[in-house]
């Protein structure tokens, strides 16, 4: 016989879980929530994405507690504010929601590593991700607000700040603004490489961050574009990211495995929400077995270089991993 026999090594279940090269665990978890200010009701399910709520405050508590419980070690808190304005005030407020938020899952979940997004495009009213003039989202007056959020986010407790507006320079600015602060052992998990992608629509609902006016795609990257991932990584890495986040996940794991072999850092893919949405409406339907959508789609991820994965998922992926063992 002169071909290989590839499945003397599937017969057994026992032999194929030996030889199983990647494996998803619930420590690769990362949980985002959206927490709201001045809510009516304590939460409130987005309509496009079953399964995700907005949680008032009081609400987050019980959440983080089951997060923790699951074994799930960190969540990524977005804040939707009450108040809006040009300048996205709100991102830094010192009693701002995120800011509360914060405050709120360091004292009720202090096993938990807590990150916070931090942009301005939930607090603008324009809903663009810096300051606009003249219709145009200017770069360097962008950094000043991104450096307070940041620094007011670290005052607030969180263990990781994880910036996500696509300026040039936020991660150099946001480094020394944190060091300045007396903040320099608090990490950077950079949104290093944020595509331009229409997978965001859901997370529009539910931060209420769709733009007002024109699209992201003068500071997101062109879906089509692979080299410049390398560049925008490459150059977070300069400026002091400790780790990197590919945003979306599932059309973008080959960026996911060009940068894990490139630069050897600890890699962050984000299921976004039209991704959930995705899942989650064909298995309402009952087109697909959700379960086993979710745990394959998850551990592509894995395979292809990511150590951490952002999902709404999460929660459900930790009960179905726990029911394995
Ligand atoms: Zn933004």
């Amino acid at each position: 016989m002169s071909y290989e026999r590839h499945r003397r090594l599937r017969g057994h279940s026992g032999l194929r879980k030996m030889v199983r090269e990647h494996a998803l665990s619930v420590q690769d978890l990362i949980y985002p929530i959206f927490v709201v200010e001045g809510a009516e009701q304590p939460t409130k399910e987005v309509p496009s994405m079953p399964g995700v709520y907005h949680y008032s405050l009081k609400y987050l508590v019980e959440e983080l507690k089951e997060v923790q419980r699951l074994g799930i070690p960190s969540v990524i808190l977005f804040g939707v504010p009450t108040e809006k304005d040009p300048h996205g005030h709100q991102a830094y407020a010192e009693n701002g929601i995120v800011q509360q938020a914060i405050k709120v899952a360091k004292e009720t979940a202090p096993e938990l590593v807590i990150m916070a997004d931090t942009c301005l495009c939930q607090y603008t009213d324009h809903g663009h991700c810096g300051v606009v003039e003249n219709g145009k989202v200017l770069n360097d007056p962008s950094l000043n607000q991104l450096v307070k959020t940041a620094v007011s986010q670290a005052k607030a407790g969180a263990d990781v700040i994880a910036p996500s507006n696509m300026m040039d320079g936020f991660v150099e600015a946001i480094r020394s603004g944190l060091d300045e602060a007396g903040y320099e052992d608090i990490p950077i998990l950079s949104y290093a490489v944020k595509y331009a992608s229409s997978f965001y629509g859901p997370f529009r609902d539910a931060a209420h961050s769709t733009p007002q006016f024109g699209d992201r795609r003068t500071y997101q990257m062109d879906p089509a574009n692979r080299e410049e991932a390398l560049r925008e990584a490459r150059a977070d890495i300069e400026q002091g990211a400790d780790m990197l986040m590919v945003k979306p996940a599932m059309a973008y794991m080959d960026i996911m495995r060009e940068i894990k072999d490139e630069f050897q850092y600890p890699v962050a893919a984000y299921n976004v929400s039209g991704e959930y949405a995705m899942v989650k409406a064909a298995a309402q339907n009952g087109w697909i077995d959700e379960r086993e959508v979710v745990l394959e789609l998850l551990t592509g991820f894995k395979r292809a270089g990511a150590d951490m994965i952002l999902t709404y998922h999460a929660k459900d992926v930790a009960k179905w991993l726990g029911d394995d063992k």
